[in-house]
C-alpha cells in the first residue's frame, strides 16, 4: 500500500515526505541540517537534549524535531533567533557542568559536544558554579568511564540496553546527581558487561573510551632487547584510513604496513594468516562434530564479546562452541613457538602486539588459558584508534606513505581470511574449506552469497559435499540471545552458528574510529567497511584458507595435522561458566 505524502515547508522550502516521518529527517531529506546531540538514529530516539528544537508556525514553544512528526501544511523554521539563543542556552547548561579538558581529551578533534560549542560560538562558561564530581572506573582491561566528561544524553544506555539488550548501564539519580551507572555502582568489570564497547561507539564526548595501552608498547618498541611483533585484524584496514580523512571503507594495508615498520615493530604480520589457521581448524572440528552429529550446531568462538556473554549467560549451552581459538591467538601462539623456533628467538623476549578493531580483544588476551609455557599469546591488544594515535605521535603524515608488504615468513593470507571482518564471513570461509575437504576436491563455487549482508540474522541452507546444510549468521547480542533461545528450546536445526557481538561483525567493533550520529544517519558505514573487505577477497589469488601455503608448510614442519595434539594445544582453548565477571 502506498505511503500518505504529508507536504509541509521547512525553512521557506516546500517539503513532499511520507506520512510518520520526523521533522528532522523531513529536512535532512531536503539538504536542511538540524544539530543533534541525544539523537542516534533508530537507537536513541527519544528527544532529552532539545538540541534539535525548531519552531512551528501556529504553536507556542519549541517542536524537537527527532521525534516530532510532520503534518499537514506544517511551516517549519530551524534556526530562528529564539531557537539559536535556545540552543546556546542548552549548550552553555551542558557546558556548565562538563569538564573542559578538551586539550587532553581522547575525543579532542572527534567530539559532537566540541563541535556544537564550535558551532554555536560558545566563548564563554556563563553558568559557572558547582560541578558534579565522578570517579573514574577504569578497573576493567577494556573500557575507562569518566563521568565527569558525560552529558547525560543516554545513548550509551540505548545502545546496550536496546541494540544488544545486555541492559549493564542505566540513569540512576535524579537531577543534579543523575548520572550514568551500573548495578549497586559497581566498576563495569564487575557487572554483566561483555566489553563489546558498542557503548563507546555510541557516545559523543570522552567519557567512555577503550584502556589505552600505547605507552606500553613504546617502552617495548624502544628496548633493544625485546623482539617486537605486531599483527593486524582484517577489518582494521578498511577503517584506519578514515582516522587521517581517508573515505570510509578505504583500504589502506600497504600504507599501514609502511607506517607499522617506520614505527620500530621488528615484524610486521597479517592476523589473515591467524585466521586461516582458525578456519582449518574450525573446519576440521566441524566436520568431525557433522560426521559423528556430536554438540550441533557447533558456534563460532572468535569474538571475545560473544564468548564472555555465553559465558556469562548461557553456560549450559557452552559444549556447541569452538574450541578454536581467536585468529590473533593463534597467531600469537605460533609467533612465540614457530616462529621464535625457526628464526631463533628467545620467545621470552618476544612482546606480541595485536592491532584489533575490538576492545573485548583486551580483556581476551588476559584470560589465563591464553598461554602457552607461562607466556601470553599475545602481550599487548590496541585498537584501530589506538594505532591511529601512535602514528599521529610519530609525526607520520599516514595518507602520503607508500605501500609495503606483510612480512614473511608468516605473511600470506587469503581472500577467506579478509572476510572475517564482516558478519557471516567466517562462515563462509569455513564453509569453503569444509566442502574441499569433504569432497576431497579444490572446489570452484566458493561464494556462499546467502550469508552475506548487513541483516542482524542470516538463515540460509546450503549444499556443501551434496548435503544441506542449516546454517545462521547473527551479528549483535540481541541476535545472538535470539539464536540461543531457539537452540535451547530444541526449536533450531541448524548444523553451523556463526556468532559475532558486534552489530555488522568486526567491521563495526568497539575500537573502529568513531563515527558521528550525523555521518552515522546518512552513510551505511557497515557496508562500506565490508564491501571494501569483500574487494580484498575477489582479488585475491588464492580465496580458500586449505590452499594457503604457508599454512601447508607450518601443519607439515611442526604443527602436524589440523586438530591434532600440538595444534590442539597451542590453537584451542576451554571455556567457563562465569560466576565472576572479571578475569
Ligand atoms: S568530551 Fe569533548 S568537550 Fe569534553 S573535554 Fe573531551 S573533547 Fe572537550
Ligand atoms: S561494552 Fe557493551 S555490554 Fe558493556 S556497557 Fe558497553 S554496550 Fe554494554
Ligand atoms: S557516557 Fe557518553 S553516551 Fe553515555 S550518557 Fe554520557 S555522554 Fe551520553
Amino acid at each position: 500500500m502506498e505511503k500518505e505524502m504529508i507536504n509541509l515547508t521547512i525553512d521557506n522550502q516546500k517539503i513532499t515526505a511520507p506520512k510518520g516521518t520526523t521533522i528532522l529527517e523531513a529536512a535532512k531529506q531536503a539538504g536542511i541540517d538540524i544539530p543533534t546531540l541525544c539523537f542516534l538514529k533508530e537507537i536513541n530516539e527519544v528527544g532529552d537534549c532539545r538540541m534539535c528544537i525548531v519552531e512551528v508556525e501556529g504553536r507556542r514553544g519549541f517542536a524537537t524535531s527527532c521525534i516530532q512528526t510532520i503534518e499537514e501544511g506544517m511551516v517549519v523554521h530551524t534556526h530562528t533567533p529564539n531557537v539559536l539563543e535556545a540552543r546556546h542556552v542548552i549548550l552553555d547548561l551542558i557546558i556548565s557542568n562538563h569538564a573542559k579538558d578538551c586539550l587532553t581529551c581522547t575525543r579532542s578533534g572527534n567530539c559532537e559536544l566540541q563541535t556544537l560549542a564550535t558551532k554555536f560560538n560558545v566563548l564563554n562558561v556563563e553558568f559557572p558554579g558547582e560541578m558534579t564530581k565522578h570517579r573514574i572506573d577504569d578497573l576493567s582491561p577494556s573500557i575507562v568511564r569518566d563521568f565527569n566528561k558525560c552529558i547525560l544524553c543516554r545513548r550509551c544506555v540505548a545502545a546496550c540496553k536496546n541494540v544488544q539488550e545486555i541492559g549493564a548501564i542505566d540513569c540512576i539519580n535524579r537531577g543534579f546527581e543523575s548520572c550514568i551507572s551500573t548495578t549497586y555502582d559497581h566498576s563495569l568489570n564487575d557487572v554483566n558487561c561483555t566489553f563489546c564497547g558498542q557503548c563507546i561507539e555510541a557516545c559523543p564526548t570522552g567519557a567512555l573510551h577503550e584502556k589505552e595501552t600505547i605507552d606500553d608498547v613504546w617502552v617495548k618498541l624502544k628496548d633493544p632487547d625485546t623482539y617486537v611483533v605486531v599483527q593486524t585484524a582484517p577489518a582494521v584496514r578498511v577503517a584506519l584510513g578514515e582516522e587521517f580523512g581517508m573515505n570510509i571503507g578505504t583500504n589502506v594495508t600497504g600504507k599501514m604496513v609502511t607506517a607499522l615498520k617506520r614505527l620500530g615493530f621488528d615484524k610486521v604480520f597479517d592476523t589473515n594468516t591467524g585466521a586461516d589457521f582458525t578456519i582449518m581448524e574450525e573446519a576440521n572440528e566441524f566436520i568431525k562434530r557433522f560426521k559423528q552429529n556430536d554438540n550441533l550446531p557447533m558456534i563460532t568462538s572468535c569474538s571475545p564479546g560473544w564468548v564472555k556473554y555465553i559465558e556469562m549467560n548461557y553456560p549450559e549451552l557452552l559444549p556447541h562452541l569452538s574450541t578454536c581459538k581467536s585468529p590473533h591467538q593463534m597467531f600469537g601462539a605460533l609467533i612465540k613457538t614457530y616462529f621464535a623456533k625457526k628464526e631463533g628467538i628467545d620467545p621470552k623476549k618476544i612482546y606480541m602486539v595485536s592491532v584489533m578493531p575490538c576492545i573485548a580483544k583486551k580483556f581476551e588476551r588476559q584470560r589465563t588459558e591464553m598461554q602457552n609455557d607461562g607466556l601470553y599469546d599475545v602481550d599487548n591488544v590496541i585498537t584501530t584508534r589506538e594505532l591511529s594515535r601512535m602514528i599521529k605521535q610519530a609525526n607520520i603524515e599516514f595518507e602520503k606513505l607508500e605501500d609495503s608488504q606483510f612480512d614473511n615468513p608468516m605473511g600470506e593470507a587469503t581472500g577467506a581470511a579478509a572476510i572475517f571482518g564482516t558478519t557471516g564471513g567466517v562462515m563462509e570461509a569455513a564453509l569453503r574449506t569444509a566442502q574441499d575437504i569433504l569432497t576431497g576436491e579444490q572446489l570452484e563455487k566458493i561464494d556462499f552469497e546467502q550469508v552475506r549482508g548487513g541483516e542482524g540474522i542470516k538463515r540460509a541452507t546450503v549444499e556443501i559435499a551434496g548435503k544441506d546444510l542449516k546454517v545462521v549468521a547473527a551479528s549483535g547480542l540481541a541476535n545472538a540471545r535470539k539464536i540461543l533461545d531457539e537452540i535451547k528450546e530444541g526449536k533450531a536445526d541448524y548444523q553451523f552458528v556463526e556468532i559475532m557481538a558486534c552489530p555488522g561483525g568486526c567491521v563495526m567493533g568497539g575500537g573502529q574510529p568513531i563515527k558521528s550520529s550525523k555521518i552515522r544517519s546518512e552513510i551505511d558505514v557497515r557496508k562500506l567497511r565490508a564491501d571494501a573487505l569483500y574487494s580484498i577477497d575477489e582479488k585475491s589469488t588464492i580465496r580458500k584458507s586449505n590452499e594457503n601455503p604457508v599454512l601447508k608448510k607450518i601443519y607439515d614442519e611442526f604443527l602436524g595435522e589440523p586438530g591434532g595434539s600440538l595444534a590442539h594445544k597451542l590453537l584451542h582453548t576451554k571455556y567457563q561458566k562465569r560466576e565472576k565477571y572479571n578475569i
